[in-house]
């Protein structure tokens, strides 16, 4: 039996709303993005909201808009997708690598403390799977152990309805942002959102989300003629089109509808593999877990022959995510950063992502178990 390792859930209704978008005259940023902007102020209860066109170039636009560059530092997590150290790249500062908690992977205060400097202008801790880290207490901590002012911008690339202590991404931050990517909990094939509590960083960000003019198109047209526009900062091109934020408003108001499904299939598979030789993701006590990934990990270094037993049994596998400093241009360029991040280097070596989706089914669940312990285990106890 085929198990994809994903399958979105777009259908007809979101076509038809890309059909209207492409049946009226304005395809880019503009009323469609604006509403969607408000459903996510009203979802996060925060003030303000932006769409961009991926998490990535979103991130681009928010270190932009905070004055981040050259000779700055911003401490990121190992244990992510490379984009959260790339974005840092980009715009010419210093990724500073910390390593995450053994049990849930996620980075806590305790990880970002020892890699803390003068020059540390922002923290980009990553919600890894849909759990979150406690934003409340490493805020804390940097008040008080901190030389500078330090930012805080949340990677909820995996978790959009999560929540910690009852509390949703963006409460403690300086910025929240998801990505709207094919396989993420809502996607718009490619896209994101940065969510934010300060009006001034707000405006800073609608520049550097468009080239860093100070007036968006729909507002240069305003009044039925022509508006000129200055450029006070430099941005970058991170404007989501209408065209495709058209695909968001069904997918947000459902998603609350959606979270049961993927907590029941986290619970089969947890329920299967208790007792088991894999190692699982801790629950991290508090979190609301959006379950974007389900990973497990197959110690003793038979990850990617357990690898290749799912994709002979043609089921569909990831690998979230080999270290970041581990891959061959972070590993050049800062080549003692891996080993100070051995938690994160480790579980890279081990871990595996299986399928786990909203409309999985549930024969297709059980096969995968089924070859998870008929053909996993043995790897591990041999
Ligand atoms: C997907 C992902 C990103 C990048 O998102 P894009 O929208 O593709 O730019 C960043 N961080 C994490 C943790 C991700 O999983």
């Amino acid at each position: 039996m085929k198990v994809d390792f994903y399958r979105h859930q777009l259908t007809e209704k979101h076509g038809q709303a890309m059909a209207a978008v492409v049946a009226s005259p304005f395809l880019t940023t503009g009323k469609i993005a604006r509403g969607v902007e408000e459903q996510l102020c009203g979802y996060f209860d925060v003030p303000h909201a932006a769409l961009v066109n991926s998490w990535t170039n979103g991130a681009v636009a928010m270190l932009l808009a905070l004055d981040i560059g050259p000779g700055d530092e911003v401490i990121v997590p190992a244990a992510t997708f490379i984009a959260t150290a790339n974005v840092v790249e980009l715009v010419g500062a210093t990724p500073v690598f910390a390593d995450v908690d053994p049990g849930t992977l996620l980075m806590e205060s305790t990880h970002v403390r020892e890699r803390l400097s003068a020059r540390t202008r922002a923290v980009i801790p990553v919600h890894l799977y849909g759990q979150m880290c406690d934003i409340a207490s490493l805020r804390g901590m940097l008040d008080t152990e901190a030389e500078n002012n330090v930012s805080i911008i949340e990677d909820c690339a995996h978790c959009f309805e999560g929540s910690f202590n009852n509390e949703r991404p963006g409460q403690h931050s300086d910025a929240a942002i998801f990505s709207f990517y094919a396989t993420k909990n809502i996607t718009c094939g490619e896209g994101g959102a940065i969510i934010l509590r300060n009006t001034t960083l707000h405006e800073k960000l609608l520049q550097s989300r468009l080239h860093g003019m100070s007036a968006i198109a729909v507002d240069r047209f305003r009044g039925g003629h022509y508006n000129h526009w200055d450029m006070e900062r430099l941005g970058t091109k991170a404007n989501l089109p209408d065209l495709l934020a058209a695909l968001l408003p069904d997918q947000i108001a459902e998603i609350e509808s959606r979270l049961p499904e993927r907590h029941q299939l986290a619970r089969r598979y947890n329920d299967a593999f208790a007792g088991g030789p894999l190692r699982l993701v801790e629950p991290r006590a508090g979190c609301r877990n959006a379950h974007h990934l389900y990973t497990i990990g197959v110690p003793k270094g038979q990850r990617d022959e357990a690898i290749a037993a799912l994709n002979a049994a043609e089921i569909g596998v990831t690998v979230n995510y080999r270290a970041v400093t581990e891959m061959t241009y972070y590993h050049e360029r800062y080549p003692q950063a891996s080993s100070a991040c051995p938690v994160s280097v480790k579980w890279g070596t081990e871990t595996l992502s299986l399928p786990l989706f909203p409309g999985l089914q549930q024969v297709e669940q059980d096969h995968v178990i089924r070859i998870v312990e008929e053909k996993i285990y043995p790897l591990i106890a041999t």
